[in-house]
């Protein structure tokens, strides 16, 4: 079968095994090694690029069960269940209790195994971090058939090359992960205008208390409009304005349902063109403009306004499309981002899917993405000539102290990914002691010179 990320590019053949046990996993990766050289773990698929392609891929489709929802003695609550359940079914599971994750990255389908191995973040590292920040403890499946139960303080080093290790050290099993009251199904949202990326900025660090921060940018937009921008900002309701409503008999503390509206064929790619986009860019932001007043909207669309178009990735044409997400810090972020727009504006490629985020502290994990300061990411659809300009914006990034998200990426060079993962030589030397035949690898893995 075929296989590729969210983006569909790259494709690859590959062997699917749908495990229904760890058992199963266990035997075949520790015994005849009949499952051959290459493998990797694959969740929902969500990732863009090539991180979860392999000649082998492990599904954990069908290791998706519920474990247990246990009070610590801290009396916080603490959820297990297997890397294959996804984010959504954990809310489904958790929302009725009254609890909710800490971190949510924009895409429900997210599998709990996938979220620990790239380490995602929502619209709130600058306050939660991300979301290994939130995991207590895992069981990896090592290429020994080894299953290992670590955390911080047992084999740490495996629990902080597994966060963030996009799969390159064994299969995760299952999670313990930290969970937060909630008291309300509803988010306040603000709206506000930014008419350049100064502006943008200067408006995140005001509300730099605000829970849930999100921009949305015009990256096509030059000159002194260069960055305008609708920043989204978002509270929980708070718990007694959530009793009043349940009182008034609108809907309790359930998970929400949505109906979703389908793209049933790949969109023609010309339709995205520089005009188009650019027209769709003005309108927006003049709409959002004109509609600045705090709004009650539920979770579901806050957290993952995407997911109501399936199968939106069919809107970039058969060819498919690339993100590109950077990291940079605090100092440099102005300098960066601009001459990042500078040049996408200039070569007319950008899209109208382009997101700023503030980012807190960064963690332990050796790979993880985070760096303290801004994330920006931009889509852009497949076409030959866009590699030339990646690998400028790629010279940018670098000499201004930022990386790229792994989760995302499907073409940064092995130089790239040395020069800006610091930690990746401590990464290299573990793996080849829990790997030393290499055989959790993927396309990614093998580009970055990772094994
Ligand atoms: C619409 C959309 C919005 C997104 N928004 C965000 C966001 O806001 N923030 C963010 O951080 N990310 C975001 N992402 C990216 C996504 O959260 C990550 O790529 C995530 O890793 C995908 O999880 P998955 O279950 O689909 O894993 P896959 O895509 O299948 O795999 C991703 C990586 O995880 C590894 N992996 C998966 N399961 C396991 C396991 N059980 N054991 C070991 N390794 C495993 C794979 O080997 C691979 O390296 C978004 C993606 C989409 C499509």
């Amino acid at each position: 079968m075929t296989f590729s990320g969210w983006g569909r590019y790259p494709r690859l053949e590959s062997r699917l095994i749908e495990p229904i046990s760890t058992f199963e996993i266990e035997e075949s990766l520790g015994g005849s090694g009949q499952w051959g050289p290459s493998i990797i773990a694959r969740g929902a698929g969500r990732s863009y690029g090539d991180s979860a392609l392999a000649e082998t891929l492990v599904s954990t489709r069908y290791l998706d069960n519920f474990s247990s929802l246990t009070t610590s003695e801290h009396g916080y609550t603490v959820l297990r269940c297997a890397s294959g359940m996804s984010l959504e079914k954990v809310l489904e599971t958790i929302i009725p209790k009254g609890l909710f994750l800490p971190v949510l990255p924009g895409a429900k389908a997210v599998t709990v195994g996938g979220a620990i191995a790239a380490d995602v973040h929502g619209k709130n590292h600058h306050i939660d971090g991300s979301f290994c920040d939130h995991v207590e403890s895992m069981q990896v499946l090592l290429a020994t058939g080894e299953i290992i139960n670590c955390n911080r303080d047992a084999y740490p080093e495996l629990f902080h090359a597994t966060c963030g290790g996009m799969g390159l050290t064994g299969i995760i099993l299952d999670a313990a992960i930290k969970l937060v009251p909630m008291s309300s199904l509803d988010i306040a949202q603000r709206t506000l205008v930014a008419d350049s990326l100064q502006d943008c900025m200067e408006l995140m660090d005001e509300h730099h208390e605000s829970k849930y921060s999100v921009a949305w940018i015009d990256c096509l937009a030059s000159g002194a409009a260069q960055g305008r921008s609708v920043l989204y900002l978002g509270e929980h309701v708070d718990e007694k304005d959530a009793r009043e409503k349940s009182k008034s008999g609108r809907r309790g503390l359930r998970a929400i349902k949505r109906s979703e509206l389908k793209i049933p064929f790949d969109a023609p790619s010309f339709l995205l063109n520089k005009h188009t986009m650019m027209g769709f860019n003005s309108a927006y932001y003049a709409l959002q403009k004109s509609r600045g007043a705090p709004k009650r909207i539920d979770y579901d669309a806050f957290f993952f306004p995407l997911e109501r178009l399936r199968n939106w990735n069919r809107l970039y044409g058969s060819k498919g499309f690339l993100q590109y997400q950077l990291a940079v810090p605090q100092e440099s972020a102005h300098a960066c981002i601009s001459a990042v727009l500078s040049c996408v504006s200039h070569a007319g490629k950008g899209s109208f899917l382009s997101v700023l985020k503030k980012f807190g502290k960064a963690n332990n994990n050796l790979l993880s993405f985070p760096i303290e300061g801004y994330t920006l990411a931009l889509d852009f659809k497949y076409e030959d000539s866009l590699f030339p300009l990646l690998d400028k914006l790629d010279a940018i990034v670098l000499e201004h102290g930022g990386r790229l998200y792994l989760a995302k990426d499907a073409r940064m060079s092995k130089e790239c990914f040395r020069r800006s993962y610091r930690q990746w030589e401590q990464f290299a030397e573990l793996k080849q002691k829990l790997d030393p035949r290499g055989q959790f690898s993927s396309l990614q893995s093998r580009r970055l010179g990772l094994g």
